[in-house]
């Protein structure tokens, strides 16, 4: 799949971080970030407890990048107390709210990237609205419910510089897998014409930005 290894170290810490992402995949995370990390930052939209950041964070460590981190941190609808991805270890009994903000801070610090990973909290269509820079890498991994998915879409996609890359977690073409609404987001960016697939391993995939012509 790929030559990069990642760091023994950051795998130790990645794999004990709580969170959704499996290996393999995180690995494909750190590939592509290595990628397109020297072109400029990268950004995460849904941070969670730090676990893909770790594998995102390593690769903007080793080609000189920064990975931005986007969450309110009190857990999309579908983790909420109820649902079957709830922890409960992640309740902050002081709001009744949820609070991954912790477990995320130990987890950047145990893998001892804070230098290249920030993290910034608050809802992603807000921070969206106020931002400005061109990114080398998008990752999209928020609220996975119709809604929050096509927010992050519509805010942070026009941000792909021309060449980047707009990466997706949790694609499932078979609704038997999993939710349908970031797949049909997924299929809107495909038929923008503006991005082209480079990449679909698991449920991630990748898009690069096309490249404006005659250039
Ligand atoms: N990328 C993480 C998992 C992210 S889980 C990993 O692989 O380890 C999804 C996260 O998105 C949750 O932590 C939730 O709080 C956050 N989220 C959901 N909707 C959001 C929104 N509108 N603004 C900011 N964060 C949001
Ligand atoms: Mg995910």
């Amino acid at each position: 799949m790929t030559d990069a290894s990642l760091p023994a170290d950051l795998r130790y810490v990645a794999e004990r971080a709580k969170g959704f992402m499996p290996r393999e995949e995180g690995m494909i995370l750190f590939d592509v970030a290595r990628a397109y990390g020297p072109r400029g930052p990268i950004c995460e939209i849904g941070s969670y407890c730090g676990k893909s950041a770790i594998y995102l964070g390593a690769a903007a460590r080793m080609t000189g990048s920064v990975v931005f981190t986007v969450d309110h941190h009190r857990g999309s609808e579908e983790i909420q107390p109820g649902w079957a991805h709830h922890d409960p270890t992640l309740m902050d009994p002081r709001f009744g709210k949820m609070d991954s903000l912790p477990f995320f801070r130990t987890a950047i610090a145990s893998a001892g990237l804070e230098e290249h990973v920030i993290a910034i909290v608050g809802r992603s269509a807000t921070v969206a609205r106020h931002w400005n820079t061109p990114l080398a890498m998008l990752f999209i991994d928020g609220g996975h419910a119709e809604d929050p998915v096509t927010q992050d879409y519509e805010g942070w996609s026009p941000h792909v510089m021309p060449g980047g890359a707009l990466v997706f977690h949790d694609i499932y073409p078979d609704p038997k897998q999993g939710g349908q609404a970031p797949y049909r987001v997924y299929q809107r960016a495909l038929a923008s014409g503006a991005f082209r697939e480079v990449r679909a391993e698991g449920s991630i995939r990748v898009m690069e930005r096309v490249e404006p012509s005659g250039g």
